[in-house]
């Protein structure tokens, strides 16, 4: 019952979108996207059901950068308030392992918000979380083999809570570092990565920054520290500048780019007047 009324708002949800974006997704695609909000409710459902304050807008206005430009933070959380106990959530689409792997990152953002909830609104926090919505491989590959068994094995393994411990003692650090990068910007300055970083392995993946970060990233084609990882990459007999010309991303990413327009291009009537 309640997974066809998830169905029915998924579908309103994405032919809004396609509609306001002009990005159709293939129909491998939509149904793991479907596929991932069906099993985030199975597993996260008592939190789901018992958020009280959804998308929750934080606001730290009036910041000064360290070259004194004035900047604001925002951030969006949900809340649960269950008897006298109050938890911040964060909703990330990324995978508990790579989170876990790396709650530093997340660390920071996430205590800015609670320092956020806390200062301005004089509100006391019990917990603060992550929760990784995107599902591991384990349970992709059980999902798959349509193992009703195997799937709620992995279902029970999958932990897409992940507590962030709040340490207020590093927020005017964190909150110094957003104002670096604002300067940054506003100075233009986007000198990317070394290629070792790019070649390097990201914690808890076994793909490297270059085959996680950079090949989703629009900008590759003039970033030269991607030019400087194909090149150094490439075996002699390997084309340079045909491999670098001819990344247009995996087969996966190709076909569904191609049916994705196919969906979206009018036909020959509609273009006729
Ligand atoms: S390709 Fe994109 S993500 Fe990779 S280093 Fe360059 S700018 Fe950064």
């Amino acid at each position: 019952m309640m997974d066809s009324e998830i169905s029915r708002m998924f579908e309103e949800n994405y032919e809004l979108m396609r509609l306001e974006g002009g990005h159709a997704l293939s129909a491998d695609v939509k149904d793991a996207a479907l596929n991932q909000v069906l099993f985030y409710w199975r597993k996260m459902r008592e939190v789901a059901e018992n958020v009280t304050d959804t998308e929750v807008k934080l606001n730290l206005p009036e910041k000064i950068t360290p070259q004194g430009r004035k900047y604001g933070i925002e951030g969006v959380v949900d809340i649960i308030r269950e008897d006298d106990k109050t938890v911040m959530y964060d909703i990330k689409t990324h995978d508990s392992d790579y989170v876990r792997a790396n709650t530093s990152e997340y660390e920071k953002q996430l205590n800015v918000y609670a320092h956020i909830w806390q200062g301005l609104r004089g509100q006391q926090l019990d917990q603060t979380a992550i929760i990784a919505t995107s599902y591991p491989n384990s349970l992709r590959d059980a999902i798959a083999s349509n193992d009703e068994k195997r799937i709620t094995r992995e279902l029970e393994n999958w932990n897409p809570l992940i507590d962030i411990p709040f340490k207020e003692e590093n927020v005017q650090e964190t909150i110094r570092e957003f104002g670096e990068v604002v300067d940054a910007i506003e100075l233009r300055q986007f000198t990317p990565p070394s290629v070792d970083k790019l070649k390097s392995l990201l914690p808890g993946k076994k793909y490297s920054f270059a085959v996680q970060v950079c090949r989703n990233c629009d900008a590759r084609f003039s970033c030269s520290a991607y030019r400087n990882y194909v090149r150094s990459s490439a075996s002699r007999t390997d084309s340079l500048l045909g491999r670098y010309l001819n990344d247009f991303g995996s087969d996966l990413e190709r076909e569904n780019w191609r049916f994705s327009n196919l969906v979206v291009t009018p036909s020959p009537e509609d273009l006729e007047v």
